[in-house]
Parts: structure tokens; sequence; C-alpha cells
């Protein structure tokens, strides 16, 4: 139900801050439970350009978006504007993590339902060096899916419009939150038996940092909290001619097909190609995926063969596209995505700046690193090899793949991780397996912020899938 903000010194079983996928996925799983939650909100229902603005932020190095566009403030968080594409992560993306593959694919089930998508995640593999890999789509808009089912809830109040701005406590045990209502216009406090953090890749991290420095005895002290902070860069590898009949013969998979990827046209084709493990142990690359889209074309459009004659003579016709300013539209274009390492240099720190509580803004620290680079390179590389040894067609690359000198802007921003990580050491990590602040007796976190390393799939299903966990965590602490 929406929270009488008027209502004093409610006591709670748990308080959930931030109604993003994690926070109300959380929320409606232990409401079964027969627990009291909060779930505590700082956006309205839907965009307000008033709540957005309590997310601007600082960015210095290469980080390709404004704080502020990079995510959103509203019930359903982020995903008011996500792009719904879903893949699990491989199993060697854990080889950092304190858990294990099998310890979050127990949960995919029910997550693929929640976000309404098949749960078919396939590899196939094509040689030695490349897998092709299956995505879902989800259709899911948590904003309207969700909103109905958590108001019609006797055991959640939703504070909608209400910023955490303070955590209390001492010995270890936080007691209770300071809020802002900006509908009443005024501060009160909640209290609970167990606070869990849920409002996003950057902002997990700007609140510990703010009560590290506030309250010495909410956890422990010099964890490397807004450290190792990593996305997924985004960027266009180059261009391709290809057959595509032949293409669709030799490289069919009994996948569903992914039309129209990056606006590509309804009769386009997805190829997603992703490093194979030993790939990626031979030439020490990241993991990755390099989507081969084909573009909707007609031959009898003599604009499309031209370019595809520039495809045959790239020197040529790169000097010509220059003069006339043109792209080199040849069919087929090929998108990737990379995992990013985790690095101690990128992270969230405190800004100088203050918000309007007095609290030090956001700031983030980024650089990409030069696995990317080579990433890129290498996957490139095997697909043009593919291409060849089959006959499907030929790859024309970005310059930048192979001259270190230019630099490249990703485009991506959307994907946050890192900075609360979790793990079983206080030097390297945040939270703990079971996603409690190390040293704290009650307090978590949830979001891929908790990520150690994040492979190249989209997080949002991971995230759910720790959601899942998370509440048979703490769903036992209250039957036993
Ligand atoms: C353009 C774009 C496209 C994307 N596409 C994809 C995709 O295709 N696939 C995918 O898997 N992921 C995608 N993502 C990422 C996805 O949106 C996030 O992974 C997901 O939303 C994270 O969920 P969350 O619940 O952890 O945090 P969020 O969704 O960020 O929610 C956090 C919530 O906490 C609230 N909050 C913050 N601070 C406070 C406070 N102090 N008090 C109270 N409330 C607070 C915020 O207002 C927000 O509602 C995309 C993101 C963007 C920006």
């Amino acid at each position: 139900m929406l929270a009488d903000q008027n209502s004093k010194n409610i006591d709670y079983d748990i308080i959930i801050i931030g109604s993003g996928p994690a926070g109300i996925t959380l929320s409606l799983q232990l409401q079964n439970k027969n627990l009291k939650i909060a779930l505590v909100e700082t956006g309205e229902r839907y965009y307000s350009e008033n709540s957005q603005k309590y997310y601007k932020g600082k960015v210095k190095g290469e980080f390709p978006r404004r704080l502020d566009e990079a995510r959103l403030s509203m019930f359903g968080g982020t995903t008011g504007h996500w792009g719904g594409s879903c893949r699990t992560l491989d199993k060697h993306d854990f080889l950092e993590w304190p858990i294990k593959k099998k310890d979050l694919d127990i949960y995919r089930e029910q997550a693929t339902k929640i976000i309404k998508i098949k749960n078919s995640f396939k590899d196939e593999s094509i040689n030695k060096n490349l897998n092709i890999i299956e995505y879902q789509q989800s259709e899911s808009y948590f904003p309207d899916d969700y909103y109905p089912k958590v108001i019609n809830s006797k055991n959640i109040h939703l504070f909608l419009q209400t910023t955490m701005v303070e955590m209390n406590g001492e010995n270890f045990f936080t007691s209770s939150i300071k809020c802002y209502s900006r509908i009443n216009k005024n501060f009160f406090y909640l209290n609970s038996k167990i606070f869990v953090l849920a409002t996003g890749g950057i902002e997990n991290s700007r609140i510990l940092l703010l009560e590290e420095k506030r309250n010495k005895g909410l956890f422990s002290q010099n964890l490397p909290i807004g450290k190792y902070w990593f996305e997924h860069p985004f960027k266009i590898l180059g261009q391709a001619i290809v057959d595509h009949e032949r293409l669709k013969k030799n490289l069919n998979s009994s996948f569903d097909p992914w039309v129209n990827l990056f606006n590509a046209g309804d009769n386009s084709e997805t190829y997603s190609f992703a490093p194979t493990y030993d790939l990626i142990n031979k030439e020490k690359i990241s993991n990755s995926c390099c989507w081969l889209v084909t573009h909707e074309r007609s031959y009898k459009n003599w604009k499309n063969v031209a370019k595809n004659l520039f495809c045959l003579t790239p020197n040529i016709s790169k000097k010509l596209l220059k003069k006339f300013g043109k792209h080199l539209l040849c069919g087929a274009t090929i998108y990737s995505t990379w995992e990013h390492e985790p690095e101690i240099s990128n992270k969230i720190v405190l800004s100088d700046e203050k918000d309007e509580f007095e609290n030090n803004k956001a700031m983030l620290i980024y650089k990409k690193s030069k696995l990317v680079r080579k990433t890129a390179r290498v996957m490139f590389e095997k697909i043009g090899e593919l291409l060849i040894e089959k006959d499907l067609g030929r790859l024309i690359g970005e310059d930048f793949l192979y001259e270190n000198d230019i630099d490249y802007n990703s485009e991506a921003g959307w994907h946050h991780m890192g900075g609360t990580r979790m793990g079983n050491n206080e030097k390297y990590s945040v939270v703990d397996s079971n996603l409690k602040i190390h040293g704290s007796k009650n307090l978590y976190v949830i979001g891929s912020s908790v990520f150690p390393t994040g492979g190249h799939a989209n997080p949002t299903l991971s995230i759910l899938q720790l959601t899942l966990r998370l509440e048979r965590h703490l769903s036992k602490k209250f039957t036993t």
C-alpha cells in the first residue's frame, strides 16, 4: 500500500531503499513471508525533472554519460528506460566471485518469469574460438507491471518521493534511517531490524561512502567502497559485406531470431558471437560479445550496390567517403560490448559538491583499459577469419582497432557494476557472499554494485537472480 507519510515511529522487519527491479522484486518476494516491509523511493511514480535532479553528479575521465542521464530516479528505477536485453553470466565469469554460477542458476527460472522472458540462453560452438550465443528480449516495464502489486500488498508500505538521507546506529547495528518527504516537506525516521540498500550501481557506493564518513559504528572501516567500478564499453568495430543466404545456412542456430537490433529493420538478422573460454585463455582477453547485424537492403537500389563496391575497395572508398562525408555501409555492421576488468583506479568517490541535504554528490572516475581494445581486435579478427574460412563475407575494421594512438569513444554508460563488490576478504570486497556489509549485523546491499566482475551480459537478469537468493537468506532469519 502507499505509505501514510504522516504516521510516526513505525517499526519494520525490513526496510528496502530504492524501488528499481531489485528493490521491487525483494519486497514482493518478502511480503509472502508476512513480514512488515517499507520500500523507500526518492522518485515519483514516473519520471519527473524534480526527482531526477537528485541523480546529478560529476564525471572525470572517459565515462561517456552524465550521471543523471545514465540512470533513472522513479518507481521501477532505471528500467523506466532500459533496453530489455537479457542474458545470464557465463560460468567463467564467476572465477573471482565467492559464489558459483550454479548458485544463481537455481533462481533463473523464477527470475525469467519476473522479467517475462523465456528461460533459454544457449551457446552453440562454431569453432574452437567462437560460440554463437542466445539472448532474450524482455518487454517488461517494471513501473507499470509491478506498481499495482506493490500498492495492493498490505505488507509493503511504499514511500514515494521519499529520500533516505542518513543511516543511524551503533555497535555495527543499523537501527533507523532518516528520510525526507518531498510530499510533506519534512524529515522523519523509520526503524527496522534489517536494512537493504537497493539504490543502483552508483548510488549504493555513494551512500556507503557518506555513512562511512559520518558514522564509524555501522560497518568495518577501510572497506574498498566505490572502488573496482566498471561498466560494459560498447562500440561499432566495423562493417561487413556478407552473403546473407550463406550466413543463414552456415550459422543458422536453433535460437529465436533477434530482429531489429539497433533499429536495423524488421528483416535484419543478428548473429551474436562470444569468445570460447579457450580463446579467452589463449589470447588473454576479456569476455565479450560481437553482434553481426545485417541491414535491410535491396539490390535494386543502386546506392547499396555502390556501397558494396566501396567495401571491396576499402582504401579508395574510404578516401571517397571521407570526401563526401558519408559512413561506409556494406550490408552488415559489427557492434561489440566488452567485459571491463575491475581496476582500483576506476571508482565512485564523493565530490566537493553537495546536494540539498548537505550530502556530497557522487563523482565517477573512469578510464577504459588497454585490454578492452585488445579484446575487440582479437574478436574482430576471429570473426573475420570465420567469414573467410566459410566464404560468408569480408570485414572492414575501424582504425582504432589497430592504431593505439587513436582514441575511441565508447557509446555505453548504462551498466554500472562494482563499487560494493562481493567477496570474503575485506581488503578487496565490501559485502560478503550473503550481501551483508563486512562488519555489519544487519545492513545489506543488492544490485550490480556487488558484482566482483561483470562478464559481457546485460546485468539485470543476474541482479534478479541475486535478489531472489538474498530473499531466501533474509527469510530464513525470520523463521529460525
Ligand atoms: C538506457 C539504459 C538501457 C539499459 N538496458 C539494459 C538492458 O537492455 N538489459 C539489462 O539487463 N540492463 C539494462 N540497463 C541497466 C538496468 O536498467 C539496471 O541494471 C537496473 O535498472 C538496475 O536495477 P537496480 O534495482 O539495481 O537499480 P535502479 O534501477 O537504478 O533503481 C534504483 C532506485 O533507487 C532509488 N534511490 C536512489 N537513491 C535513493 C535514496 N537515497 N533514497 C530512496 N531511493 C533512492 C532511485 O530513485 C531508483 O529508483 C539499462 C540501463 C540504461 C540506463
